[in-house]
Parts: structure tokens; sequence; C-alpha cells
């Protein structure tokens, strides 16, 4: 075997609580974090020489050791000694600085596909562990399903997930958000409508996405809906088109919606996509890297 093939799925946020900020400049958080069915396609190729090759669909990544894909091989080759080559093709579907993990998702992929193609016979935990100093993120993104993520996003306790009947409706406006600016705009000792995160796991749990889309709450949008009106705006058009609840993802600016019926859904995102290029309509997964074939 010398090439392998992944799905890379992206993630939202059912809620996110910022609770603290280490030493190190790491934030300590509390946040449900949710797989969904768009993904990026990572294509791994084995080289004859030792050169690492990036390649993309996508002009709005770097394709140089500054992709997180890069990292992810360099980390692997150096820990195991391994000085093989390596191309990657990133087919990229994840709307890029999104809030949706899609970096983390493709480190993870790569992370999974080199473990089977170098037989390294590493376990998810391992995985998970080498994942963590490539980013907070990865070890989430590695296993995907439902998780409650605590400390800097890497302990993780799964949870039941969304049903499979819910449309998820995503909506990425046009417009770059700094992750390192929102959370440096957050005042750690002036946070309004902390999520009640017990609550949302139950309401998972019992199956009622009614409550739990009404109760959703990520302290992070009071600061980037400040910067950029059309995050509340486009909630605005998802609660008047029937949305449960609609909220941020991670940092934003992507906004989501949940829905009961997909006619709904699929009316809303026809309205949206008016206005802005980037809308979905997807449904919860409970995979996150998946091997192709
Ligand atoms: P998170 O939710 O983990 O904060 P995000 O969805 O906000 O992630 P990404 O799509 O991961 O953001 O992109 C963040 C930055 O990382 C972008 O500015 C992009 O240029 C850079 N980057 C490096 N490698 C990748 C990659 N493989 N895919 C996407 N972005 C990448």
């Amino acid at each position: 075997m010398n090439s392998i093939e992944l799905k890379s799925r992206a993630k939202i946020n059912l809620s996110i609580d910022v609770l603290g900020k280490r030493d190190d400049g790491y934030h300590l958080v509390e946040m449900i974090m949710q797989t969904i069915d768009l993904y990026d396609v990572i294509k791994i190729k084995q080289l004859d020489t030792n050169d690492v090759v990036i390649k993309s669909n996508s002009s709005h990544i770097p394709l140089d050791n500054d992709n997180i894909v890069y990292k992810a091989i360099e980390l692997l080759r150096q820990r195991f000694n391994i000085n093989k080559g390596i191309e990657v093709f990133i087919e990229k579907n994840i709307p890029v600085a999104a809030g949706m993990a899609g970096g983390s998702s493709n480190a993870a992929a790569v992370l999974v596909g080199l473990n089977k193609l170098w037989k390294l016979n590493l376990t998810e935990q391992e995985l998970q562990e080498l994942g963590l100093k490539l980013g907070a993120d990865v070890p989430y993104c590695i296993s995907g399903k439902t998780a409650l993520a605590e400390g800097i996003g890497e302990k993780l306790s799964y949870i039941k997930g969304l049903p499979k009947n819910i449309s998820i409706l995503i909506c990425k406006p046009n417009l770059f958000v700094s992750t390192k600016d929102v959370y440096q705009g957050l005042d750690l000792n002036n946070i309004e409508n902390r999520p009640n995160n017990k609550l949302l796991i139950e309401c998972l749990e019992k199956g009622d996405i009614d409550s739990l889309s009404k109760n959703m709450s990520n302290v992070l949008e009071n600061v980037t809906s400040k910067i950029h009106k059309e995050i509340n705006e486009i909630e605005e058009i998802m609660m008047a088109n029937s949305a449960l609840g609609s909220m941020m993802s991670g940092s934003g600016p992507t906004v989501f919606g949940l829905f009961d019926k997909s006619e709904n859904a699929l009316k809303c995102k026809d309205i949206l996509l008016q206005q802005y290029s980037q809308v979905y309509v997807v449904s919860s997964s409970e995979k996150g890297v998946e091997i192709c074939g």
C-alpha cells in the first residue's frame, strides 16, 4: 500500500464557555463539540524522494510548512525517525478560518493516514496525544462524535449526539475572523450568558432538541458579533425561517441553525444563498476521521 484517502470532518460547537487562561496563553474551556457530515478529502501518497509536497484545490490555505498538514507529517517523521517522502492533496470543502476546525481535522486525518501507511500501529489514544502537540482541537478531530471538551479542549467525555434527522444549516459569511483576536477581546471577568453544559447534555440524552436549541450559548459570540453585524443578521434569518435555534460556531464567523424539518432548512438555505456563497445543509456524524474504501 503506498496511498490512502481519508475523510476529514468539520465540527460545530453546541456550546462554548471560557473558564480562564493558563500561564502559557492557552484558554481553559468547557465546550460541546459535534462532528458534521461536511468534510475535506485528504489523499496521501508515498513518494520515491524524501520531499513533503502539499497540494490543494483551495487558494485559501498555505501549501508550505505553515500548513498544519506539513507539521503533522514532520511530527511523525521525527518521532519515528522516518525519512520517506509524502504528497498530500487537500480537497477543501470545509470553509477556511471559519470556526469549524478545518485545519485541525486535516492534521488529524494525516496522523490517522500515516499511522496506517507506515504501519506504526499507534492506538487512537496515542494518536490523540501526538495530535495535541499540533493543536488543542486535533485530539477531538481524530475521534469526532459528540464530546464535552475540557482543559484546553483535549479532555474529552463522549456524550449522546444530535439525532441524524436534525438538519444543520451552515452559513459562513465572507469575512475574516482571527481566533487569537476573539480570545483577546474576551473579558474573562465579565462573561455573560455562560452555557449550562450539564443541562445541554441532558437535553441531548433525552433527544429534546427544542430545549437544547433554546439553551445553546457561545461566550465568544458577543466578541465576534460586536465587530461583524452579519452574525446576528444570519441568526435572525434562520430564526425567522423556523430554525429551532441558531448560534455562532467556534470563534466564528460561521453561524449554524438547527431545523427539525429538512424542507425548512433547504428553504432557508436558498434565502441565505442570495447574500452568502458558503451555505450548506448537513447532518451530524458519528465519525471524525474516516478511511475511505
Ligand atoms: P479552529 O476552529 O480550530 O480555530 P478554524 O476553522 O477557525 O479552526 P482553520 O480553517 O483551521 O480555522 O484555519 C485557520 C488558519 O490556519 C487559516 O488562516 C489557514 O490559513 C491556516 N491553515 C493552515 N493549514 C490549514 C489547513 N490544512 N486547512 C485550513 N487552514 C489551514
